[in-house]
C-alpha cells in the first residue's frame, strides 16, 4: 500500500502546540475533508495540487527517507491534510520500532485506530475565522474525543485570529476540560514576511493579554507560530 506524501522534511524544530521548539521531523500527507479560509497547506489539500506532486511511499520507503536526513531528532510530526484520513498504522510502528517518537497532527473530525498508537495526539479543531466551524465540526469531535480515552498525551490545539475564534476555543475548553489547550496565534498568508510577522507579533500580544485576563483560560499555554517567526511562510523547513 502506497501513502500519498507531499513533504519530507528537516532537521528543523515543531513550531507548535507542547512540543513546540523541539526539533523534529516532519511527513506531511495530501488530502483534508476541510478547506480552512487561512489553509496555509493548501498544497497538501487541493486535489489537483496533490495529483500532480505528491509521491506514493510505501511505509518503508517514508521511514528510509527519513532516516537518510541529516541526524538530531528523535520526533517525527506526522502532519497534512488530515492524517487521519489514511492508514499510516504500520508507518507509525514502523518508525517507534525505529527508536523515533511520533506525534500526529489532526482536526478530529475522524478517528483511526491507529491513532492510540501514536506518542503526542494533537487536536486542532477549526474555529469559526475558518469558515470550518459549525454543528457538524462540533458533534464529529465530540465522536472523536469518545475514543481519545485510547490515546496516550492527547491535547487540543487551537488557532486564533480574533475574538469569536477565542470565545469557541473557550468552549470547546469547557466541553473537554481532561485535554491540556494550546492556543496559537493565527498567521496570515500571503503577504510579505515582514508584515507577516508584525501582524502575528502583534495578534500573540492581543492574545496574551486576553487570555491573562480569563479565569477560565488559566490553565491555558497561548504560543505564536514560532517556525513563522523563524522562516517566515517558507515551505519545506
Ligand atoms: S484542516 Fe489543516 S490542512 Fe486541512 S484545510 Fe484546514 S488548515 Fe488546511
Amino acid at each position: 500500500m502506497t501513502l500519498p506524501v507531499v513533504e519530507i522534511f528537516g532537521p528543523t524544530v515543531q513550531g507548535e502546540g507542547p512540543d513546540a521548539g523541539t526539533p523534529a521531523y516532519f511527513v506531511r500527507f495530501g488530502g483534508c475533508d476541510y478547506r480552512c479560509s487561512w489553509c496555509d497547506s493548501m498544497h497538501a489539500v487541493d486535489p489537483a495540487e496533490i495529483r500532480a506532486n505528491a509521491e506514493h511511499m510505501t511505509a518503508e520507503q517514508i521511514v528510509q527517507r527519513v532516516t537518510h536526513l541529516p541526524s538530531g531528532p528523535n520526533l517525527v510530526v506526522l502532519s497534512g491534510g488530515n492524517p487521519a484520513l489514511l492508514d499510516l498504522g504500520a508507518l507509525v510502528l514502523a518508525l517507534r520500532r525505529d527508536g523515533m517518537r511520533v506525534a500526529v497532527e489532526t482536526q478530529g473530525s475522524r478517528w483511526r485506530d491507529w491513532l492510540a498508537d501514536v506518542d503526542r495526539l494533537v487536536i486542532s479543531p477549526k474555529p469559526p475565522s475558518s469558515d470550518m466551524a459549525s454543528p457538524d465540526q462540533i458533534a464529529a469531535l465530540r465522536a472523536f474525543m469518545s475514543k481519545v480515552t485510547f490515546a496516550p498525551a492527547p491535547v487540543l490545539k487551537i488557532v486564533v485570529f480574533d475574538q469569536a475564534d477565542l470565545e469557541w476555543a473557550a468552549a470547546r475548553h469547557c466541553d473537554h476540560p481532561q485535554l491540556p489547550l494550546f492556543l496559537s496565534a493565527g498567521t496570515d498568508v500571503g503577504l510579505p514576511d515582514n508584515e507577516t510577522i508584525s501582524r502575528l507579533r502583534a495578534r500573540y500580544r492581543w492574545l496574551c493579554e486576553m487570555v491573562a485576563r480569563r479565569s477560565d483560560l488559566r490553565a491555558v499555554s497561548v504560543l505564536p507560530q514560532l517556525h513563522v517567526i523563524a522562516w517566515g511562510t517558507t515551505k519545506g523547513v
